[in-house]
């Protein structure tokens, strides 16, 4: 057996630790004669492991009580439908657009009422993040929706923006639990898990309780509605109980590696060993404005379309994969995610130095 190392910004690397013992239980789960994925999602032991899941997260993030977890399906383009649906109590929102998900938030969001813009980066292809300070937030928005970390750009918001009171929404996908965060800043956070947490199929959603009414929009799927799964505690049908069992082990994991202070510390050392090697690259450069920059999606390029396939292939050949850009940006990216060792990191930035150096520049 090889592992790679693998970048790929979703579904992305999991801790081996977590995939071992996934393994080792895979045909009988404690005893039970039965793998997680063949059990009733009814049963007292998958009761045990949601419950354990969702306490273990709550304790990783300090969620309060005020606030639910949900367990959802649908990716977190459902939510994209679902937060307008459920939220847009005066069909008005406020959107900040500094990618692709925001900006598919923001279309969705305008099927369902008025959806503003009031800021965007798309003027340098989104390789920023707005001033967020005094912006012209609309008197009549339910909220203002922001996507935390642009996994496709590699952007992050490291200063949330002045809401002006309203409450504020966040795709936190490729961010979660990647840092500590103030949960009581926001409204709703919500994020698929696929990026930074377990395998594809979940979001995880943490929301004020008082946010989850029975008053949604007219016409709203009674599975679109929040109150629904809030009510049957993640249970109203069949849920991802074998991702939500995945994401469990991450969470035990987590804690064991010192919780998000922890997985904060060990981020910012492997993001600065790429930082700072692109910052002294004669061939590499990063494409996002410094003070903007992402700890888990790295983009970078050579400036020659040629030289970054003959790179992304030879990277391949070396165990260091799916470092190929989004396709809408070409170039690099490097997703360096909770689970990718530091190792990992530092195999890729001598590679970069070894085909720098071959490549007589
Ligand atoms: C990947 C990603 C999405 C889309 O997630 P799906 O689960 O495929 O719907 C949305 N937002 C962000 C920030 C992402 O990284």
């Amino acid at each position: 057996m090889k592992r790679v190392y693998n970048f790929s910004a979703g579904p992305a690397v999991l801790p081996e630790e977590v995939l071992k013992e996934a393994a080792a239980e895979m045909l009988d789960y404690q005893g039970t004669g039965m793998s997680v994925m063949e059990m009733s999602h009814r049963s007292k032991t998958f009761e045990g492991i949601l419950n354990e899941a969702e306490q273990d997260l709550r304790d990783l993030m300090g969620i309060p009580d005020s606030y639910k977890v949900l367990f959802l399906q649908g990716g977190a383009h459902l939510q994209f439908a679902m937060i307008p649906m459920n939220l847009m109590k005066n069909r008005s929102a406020d959107y900040i657009v500094t990618g692709q998900w925001a900006k598919k938030a923001y279309n969705e969001a305008a099927i369902y009422g008025k959806a503003n813009k009031i800021a965007s980066s798309e003027d340098e292809t989104f390789s920023y993040i707005p001033d967020c300070s005094d912006l012209p937030v609309s008197p009549d928005a339910d909220y203002v929706y922001i996507c935390e970390n642009n996994t496709i750009y590699g952007t992050k918001f490291h200063t949330l923006p002045n809401t002006k009171g309203k409450l504020l929404v966040s795709d936190v996908s490729s961010c979660f639990l990647s840092e500590p965060v103030d949960v009581t800043k926001y409204g709703l956070l919500y994020g698929g898990v696929q990026k930074n947490i377990g395998p594809a199929g979940m979001v995880i959603a943490v929301i004020r309780e008082d946010l989850i009414t029975g008053d949604t929009l007219p016409g709203t799927p009674t599975y679109m509605k929040y109150k629904i799964h809030a009510d049957a505690g993640s249970l109203y049908n069949t849920p991802n109980a074998y991702c939500i069992y995945m994401c469990g082990k991450v969470f035990k994991w987590l804690k064991k590696m010192g919780g998000l202070e922890a997985m904060k510390a060990r981020n910012e050392e492997k993001a600065s060993i790429l930082y700072d090697f692109l910052d002294e690259s004669r061939l590499f450069r990063g494409t996002v404005r410094k003070e903007d920059r992402s700890l888990m999606n790295v983009p970078f390029v050579t400036g020659s379309a040629d030289l970054d396939a003959a790179f992304v292939k030879a990277a391949a050949e070396a165990g260091l994969v799916n470092l190929k850009g989004h396709r809408s940006v070409g170039g690099m990216r490097a997703s360096i995610y909770n689970a990718m060792p530091l190792e990992g990191v530092k195999a890729l930035v001598e590679f970069m130095r070894k085909f720098e150096e071959e490549h007589h520049v």
